[in-house]
C-alpha cells in the first residue's frame, strides 16, 4: 500500500527527507527549528480527489479528504467522529456584530470535544503503521484526552504527561480512557520536555505537538472543510486561537494544499489570537523576530497557556505569508466573549476557543475588517471542558 506523501521537508534548511528515513525533526536544525512539512505528490492527489466526487461523498468525517492525508493503511483509521464539523452562519449573532458574513467553525462535536481529535486521528494511524507498542503525549489537557481516546480505540497503551493544574473534566477523560497519567509539578512546557525524554527512553511513538510532522496534517483539515462548505471559496479572514501554533500552521497548510491542487485561487489572512498572559508569538511578531523568547505564562485559557510555542517557526511563517497578524486578548475579554457567544448563538466553548472570538471583537473595533468580508472563527473546544472558567 502507498500514500501520496512525496517527502518531508525541514522548515529551516529545506532539506528533504523520505518519510521512512525520519521520525520527528531535522537532525541538523533541532527540535524547534527543524520541524518538518509533509509535502505531497499533487499530481497523484489530483487524480484521486475532485470537487465532483467530494460533492457525492457520504463520508461525514475529515477522512473524506483521504488522498490529501498521510495514511498508508486505511485499516488503521479508528471509527470515531472527527471533523466535517458545522460551519454556522448565525443570523442573530451576525446582526448584533454587524458582520453579515461571519461563520463559526464549531469543533466541539469531535469525539473528545476538541480540535485535537483531528491530529490524534492521524497520529494513531502513524503509530500503528510504524508498529509502535505505545504512544505518548504531553499536553495542557485536550491533546492528552484526545490521544487517550484514539489509543483506547486502537488498543494501544497511552502515556500522558500533563500539568497538575489540568481542568477536572479533561483529567476525567484521561481516567475514563485508561491512560497512564503522569501529573507534572510545573507548566505544560515542563511536561513537554519530560515526555520527550520518556518516549525516547521507552520507545513510545511521540504525539508531542510540532515535533511530530503528521499532526499539522490532521489539523489542516478544517481549512479543507471550510472551503468546501463555502462552495470552494476561501474566506477573507480566519481567526485562530494559538498556543503552540500547530493549529494555525496546519490551517495555513490546508489552504496551501488546496491551492496546489487547484481547488481555490485566493488565500485568507490568518489572525493568530493569544491570551495576554501567554503571548510570546504576539511579541515576536510585533518585533519582527522569527523565533520567540520563552516566558512565564498565566491565563484562564489553559489550552493556549504555552510559554515556549513549539510550532513557532511554522506559526510565524503562516501569519506572515498570509498577510495576517497576531493579537492578544485579556482574560476578561475572553470571558465576556465566551458569554456573548453562548448567550447570543447557543455555542458554548472553552476559554481558549473564546479567545479567538475575543480576537475578532478586538480587530473589529480597530476597524481592520470590513462588514462584507467572509470571516471564520475557529472554535476549538467545548465549554464543558472547563466549567471552572465560567463558574
Ligand atoms: C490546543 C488548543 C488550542 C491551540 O492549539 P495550538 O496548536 O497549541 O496552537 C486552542 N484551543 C484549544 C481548545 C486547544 O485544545
Ligand atoms: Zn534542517
Amino acid at each position: 500500500m502507498n500514500n501520496n506523501v512525496a517527502f518531508l521537508q525541514c522548515v529551516t534548511c529545506k532539506k528533504q527527507y523520505r518519510a521512512d528515513e525520519i521520525e520527528y525533526t531535522c537532525p541538523d536544525c533541532g527540535a524547534v527549528k527543524g520541524t518538518l512539512d509533509v509535502v505531497y505528490d499533487f499530481k497523484l492527489v489530483k487524480k484521486q480527489l475532485s470537487k465532483e466526487q467530494l460533492a457525492r461523498s457520504n463520508e461525514t468525517s475529515h477522512w473524506r479528504y483521504l488522498p490529501l492525508l498521510p495514511v498508508t493503511n486505511p485499516d488503521f483509521i479508528q471509527p470515531l467522529k472527527v471533523g466535517w464539523s458545522p460551519l454556522y452562519k448565525h443570523r442573530r449573532l451576525n446582526e448584533i456584530l454587524e458582520l453579515p458574513e461571519l461563520y463559526l467553525k464549531d469543533d466541539s462535536g469531535n469525539i473528545t470535544a476538541s480540535y485535537k481529535d483531528r491530529a490524534s486521528s492521524v497520529a494513531i494511524v502513524k503509530a500503528l503503521e510504524k508498529g509502535y507498542k505505545g504512544i505518548a503525549a504531553a499536553s495542557s489537557g485536550n491533546a492528552a484526552a484526545s490521544i487517550s481516546a484514539f489509543a483506547a480505540s486502537a488498543g494501544l497503551p497511552c502515556y500522558i504527561f500533563v500539568p497538575k493544574a489540568i481542568p477536572q473534566a479533561k483529567l476525567a477523560q484521561l481516567k475514563a480512557y485508561g491512560a497512564k497519567v503522569r501529573l507534572v509539578d510545573g507548566p505544560y512546557d515542563d511536561a513537554f520536555e519530560l515526555c520527550m525524554r520518556e518516549s525516547e527512553k521507552n520507545g513510545w511513538y511521540n504525539r508531542n505537538t510540532a515535533i511530530n510532522p503528521y499532526l499539522a496534517e490532521g489539523k489542516k483539515t478544517s481549512a479543507l472543510e471550510i472551503c468546501e462548505q463555502l462552495e470552494w471559496q476561501a474566506p477573507d479572514v480566519v481567526f485562530v486561537p494559538v498556543g503552540d501554533g500547530c493549529i494555525i500552521s496546519g490551517i495555513w497548510k490546508g489552504f496551501n494544499d488546496l491551492h496546489d491542487i487547484g481547488f481555490i485561487d485566493t488565500f485568507p489572512r490568518l489572525v493568530g489570537v493569544q491570551a495576554e498572559g501567554s503571548s510570546p508569538l504576539v511579541k515576536a511578531f510585533r518585533e519582527g523576530k522569527d523565533e520567540v523568547k520563552r516566558e512565564n505564562v498565566s491565563t484562564i485559557a489553559d489550552s493556549i497557556s504555552v510559554g515556549f510555542p513549539r510550532d513557532q517557526i511554522k506559526a510565524l511563517r503562516a501569519v506572515h505569508q498570509s498577510g495576517g497578524t497576531f493579537v492578544s486578548v485579556t482574560d476578561d475579554q475572553i470571558i465576556s466573549a465566551l458569554k456573548l457567544l453562548a448567550e447570543k448563538s447557543g455555542v458554548f466553548v472553552e476559554p481558549a476557543a473564546a479567545a479567538a472570538f475575543a480576537g475578532l471583537q478586538k480587530i473589529k473595533d480597530s476597524k481592520k475588517i470590513k462588514p462584507g468580508q467572509k470571516i471564520v472563527v475557529i472554535l476549538t473546544g467545548s465549554g464543558l471542558k472547563d466549567i471552572g472558567a465560567v463558574r
